[in-house]
């Protein structure tokens, strides 16, 4: 278990296969699963081993793991032939519909995506 908390985040014991879900890859920074409630025909979520809360919580000690989560989104946008368009995603707090405190980017894609966002 991580130094930074007592007990797992949903997404610890997703990643250490406590709880099952739908794996894309993974290596020793992070994973990367099926949203279990996809709002795209391509929902992913790409979360970093280490349980940081939020964007918010990240630090310059994170740096190097913040770019690795964008560019194994990259990585899987690439594999999954998303050259049509691809959106990344991360909520930070409650009122920005952050509903897991363990960061995490969502990957959408496969459909037309409005902008603004709701
Ligand atoms: P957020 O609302 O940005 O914190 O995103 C949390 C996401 O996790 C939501 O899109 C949920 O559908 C997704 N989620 C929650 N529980 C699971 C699970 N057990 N497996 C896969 N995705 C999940």
């Amino acid at each position: 278990m991580h130094a930074m908390s007592t007990t797992k985040t949903l997404f610890q014991k997703i990643a250490d296969r406590e709880i099952p879900a739908t794996f894309e890859y993974e290596d020793d920074r992070c994973v990367a699963i099926r949203d279990i409630n996809p709002q795209a025909p391509v929902h992913l979520l790409v979360i970093p081993r280490k349980p940081i809360a939020r964007v918010e919580e990240a630090t310059d000690a994170d740096a190097a793991l913040l770019g690795h989560l964008i560019l194994t989104a990259k990585a899987l946008a690439a594999k999954l032939h998303l050259g049509n368009g691809f959106r990344l995603v991360v909520n930070n707090g409650r009122q920005a519909g952050e509903t897991v405190p363990h960061l995490h980017i969502h990957l959408l894609a496969g459909r037309d995506l409005d902008w603004p966002p709701g």
